[in-house]
């Protein structure tokens, strides 16, 4: 379970009542029960259920099981698509390891808005499922002109160009700091191509021959980046 709180053995700790629900009536734990908690600080302790209700539930920490680990430095920033492929994107980006996860409004966007809260929580969900000890925070949508501008000029962007002479895209090592960026269904206009080669930390990429969804870029392109081991 990914909890927001300081986590170290001996201590006690109060979820919140969405967890508490969480807890027992998805995961139907009782008072007692053990549960592994993280919060992508402090690695990964074992609890036990000491008492569980509608408004929360305190669970006491015992040892800790897995200590913090250094996470590859892959950020993925994508043009948000319909739901369920947005939704798929952001669960596979976390169970492949991305460190966090900007969607960016582009000329082609299909969607002019996305549900934050039900992103964020989809990452968390991803996270517990896959063991990961760390949630990919989901930051708020930008336009791609300011994405750009924020982007910091140390950090490698590899934005995936499909019909493009550009050069496969290859995993790089993982704690160098590195970005993907994927485009909508309609592609990125040329002149926002244009426009990203003249930043120095742009790198147009291709993931093969075919025309991919946008979702199965950010997939491919993100298996491509971080199934490596650590180099
Ligand atoms: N409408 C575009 C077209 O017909 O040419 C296709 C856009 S594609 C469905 C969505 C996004 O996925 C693209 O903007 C690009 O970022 C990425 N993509 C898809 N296939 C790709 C490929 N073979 N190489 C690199 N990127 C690709």
């Amino acid at each position: 379970l990914h909890v927001p709180l300081k986590l170290a053995t001996g201590a006690v700790i109060g979820t919140n009542p969405a967890q508490a629900h969480y807890l027992g009536t998805v995961m139907r734990r009782r008072a007692g029960d053990t549960l592994r908690l993280f919060n992508g600080a402090d690695g990964e302790f074992d609890g036990v259920i000491e008492r569980i209700g509608r408004h929360g539930a305190d669970v006491a920490l015992g040892a800790q099981t897995r200590a913090p680990a250094p996470e590859p430095d892959c950020w993925l920033a994508f043009a948000p698509v319909k739901r369920d492929a947005t939704d798929l994107i952001i669960e596979k980006a976390t169970e492949l390891g991305v460190a966090a996860i900007y969607p960016v409004f582009t000329a082609h966007s299909q969607t002019a808005r996305i549900n934050h809260e039900r992103l964020t929580a989809i990452a968390t969900e991803a996270a517990e499922q896959c063991e990961r000890l760390h949630v990919p925070p989901v930051h708020e949508p930008r336009d791609l002109a300011q994405f750009l501008a924020d982007f910091p000029p140390d950090r490698r962007l590899f934005v995936a160009a499909e019909r493009s002479t550009a050069p496969p895209l290859v995993a790089i090592p993982h704690l160098q700091p590195h970005a993907l960026l994927v485009g909508p269904e309609g592609g990125f206009a040329p002149a926002e191509l244009d426009g990203m080669v003249r930043h120095g930390f742009v790198t147009l990429v291709s993931l093969g021959p075919r025309i991919l969804r946008a979702e199965t870029a950010a997939i491919a392109g993100l298996a491509r980046l971080l199934a490596a081991p650590d180099q």
